[in-house]
């Protein structure tokens, strides 16, 4: 189904590229398209084809599980539970180190792979793995710190205790725009605490997922504690959510899907973290060089090709330096080149999927019409549907779809505005509260602001913040918990409150 959806908008001259550079694989395994359930590798009754996004070519199968290998991966999961608890610290920690060079030493075939199936340029999935390897290494090291407390007693003669412990098993359900280190950031956090999980990646992205789950396999990681479990999302969620066994649910995905899983795991009371949509604000006062807003404005929009929850959604320009920074920005925009990611000119890769594309045509059709003005990079007219040029649409006003909802596409929206205050109120006027950016040469200001904006992660003067030491998470709509940093690990433990008495 998807398959005949992106073919109809293929890009034929591209079209072998990605299989071309898969047959060139020495890990064959990478490919294979099992799922790593109880230990074993199973190819499934039903396969699902991966396409190459570009062209909309299949270029190779997985296996499309059903809910009752969702149970058995469930059942294998639970009994591995006791032992790798009791394993120390360090021992865990040495066997997601070893995980993490495996993915360090495979490298380039892992980049391959997630250029391939998602489309990003080959630079920036290998960027991918390696900032993926450092959260098994962030980690590692986070579950020999996993401290409890002692408390000082407010009774005679008794002895106060907070521990840390694993909650038991946890699911991971992952997205196609970071397939390696979305999952890494959850299993290495749960892994480290102690326990098992279960990973649900995006039927978009399979291949990445599993090829992580081969090495985490070679790494030491015992039956059932890391299992990999591909097909349609709905059919196996179901499982995880009724079941009570799963303790943790960790999601990275739509805020629309991250309200149905919240709903979903009241049932049981699980432990839920959500990391949803984004809508940054991205603020540039007229105190600051423009060449330099400008620089960090491409980054925080075009990494990823914009599929970034991080992009900046709104970039809002004061208007002493607006007209100034509207020509710099479609200057260095000119420069991007739209292609295949496995080809080494391409700035922009295709859009994931064909809905994430047509949303950023339905946003630049809605601003056009009401009045905003468009400049989009030329692309090569063979490419398909899943591609869209780089655009830039200045005057826009905050009654545009644009100025309201994530685009998660390389389409650029700069608006004016006049007072700080006026400003600060309208990026803060959003349901999503992921991250904010702040360029501005004055350090009153850029202090005031790291106050007054209400967002879970900031960039003052910088595009790019992230990295396994942070922790990583929005307020309101854009999620609950936190990934990453010390706080990550506490999404997959339970605090225990020991009192010794008669002492
Ligand atoms: P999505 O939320 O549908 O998909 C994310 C994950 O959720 C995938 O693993 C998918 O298989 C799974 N999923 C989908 N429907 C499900 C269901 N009913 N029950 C359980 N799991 C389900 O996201 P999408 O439609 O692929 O992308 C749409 C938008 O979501 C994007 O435009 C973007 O705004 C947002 N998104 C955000 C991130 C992020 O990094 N926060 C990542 C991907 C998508």
């Amino acid at each position: 189904m998807v398959l005949q959806a992106v073919r109809q908008h293929s890009s034929p001259h591209l079209v072998g590229l990605a299989a071309t550079h898969l047959q060139g694989l020495t890990r064959r395994d990478f490919v294979a398209g099992a799922a790593l359930i109880d230990g074993r590798w199973t190819a499934g009754a039903q396969r699902d084809a991966v396409v190459d996004p570009a062209t909309g070519e299949g270029i190779a199968n997985f296996a499309s599980c059903g809910a009752s290998d969702m149970e058995a991966a469930i059942e294998a999961a639970e009994k591995s539970f006791l032992a790798w608890r009791q394993l120390l610290p360090a021992s865990r920690g040495g066997i997601l180190r070893c995980w993490a060079s495996l993915m360090r030493d495979h490298l380039e075939e892992l980049a391959i792979l997630v250029t391939s199936e998602q489309g990003k340029p080959l630079a920036e999935a290998r960027y991918e793995i390696a900032y993926g390897a450092g959260f098994l290494e962030w980690f590692a090291a986070e579950g020999e710190r996993a401290y409890g407390e002692t408390i000082p007693s407010h009774k005679p003669g008794s002895l106060l205790q907070v521990r840390m412990q694993p909650i038991g098993v946890a699911a991971a359900i992952t997205p196609w725009n970071f397939p390696i280190a979305m999952i890494t950031r959850k299993a290495g956090a749960a892994l480290a605490a102690g326990c098992p999980v279960i990973v649900k990646p995006a039927p978009e992205t399979p291949l990445s997922a599993l090829a992580l789950a081969r090495l985490a396999e070679e790494a030491g990681v015992p039956r059932g504690v890391l299992q990999v479990v591909t097909g349609d999302p709905i059919e196996l969620s179901a499982p995880l959510l009724r079941d009570p066994r799963i303790r943790a649910l960790s999601f990275t995905g739509s805020t629309q899907v991250g309200r149905l899983l919240l709903e979903g795991a009241a049932a049981t009371v699980k432990k839920v973290s959500l990391e949803l949509g984004g809508h940054a604000p991205f603020l540039v006062f007229d105190d600051v060089c423009v060449a330099k807003a400008v620089k960090g404005a491409m980054a925080a929009k075009f990494a990823t090709s914009g599929q970034d929850c991080l992009a900046a959604n709104r970039i809002y320009v004061q208007r002493g330096i607006y007209r100034r920074f509207v020509e710099a920005f479609a200057a260095a925009m000119a420069e991007l080149s739209t292609g295949h990611g496995l080809d080494p000119a391409t700035d922009i890769g295709p859009m994931t999927k064909i809905s994430v594309a047509n949303k950023c045509r339905a946003q630049i059709d809605d601003a056009i019409a009401k009045g905003a003005r468009r400049f989009s990079v030329r692309q090569d007219e063979r490419l398909g549907a899943n591609f869209v040029p780089p655009t830039l649409l200045s005057e826009v006003s905050d009654n545009m779809l644009i100025a309201s909802e994530e685009t998660f596409g390389p389409v650029a929206a700069v608006l004016p505005f006049d007072s700080e205050e006026e400003v600060v109120a309208r990026a803060n006027a959003s349901e999503m509260g992921l991250a904010a950016y702040v360029y501005t040469d004055s350090l009153r200001r850029a202090l005031r602001l790291s106050e007054s904006i209400e967002y879970g992660m900031v960039g003052i003067n910088t595009p790019s913040f992230t990295g396994p030491p942070i922790p990583f998470g929005g307020w309101r709509q854009s999620g609950l918990g936190r990934e990453g940093s010390r706080h990550g690990i506490e999404e997959y433990m339970e605090l225990k409150y020991v009192c010794f008495g008669d002492l």
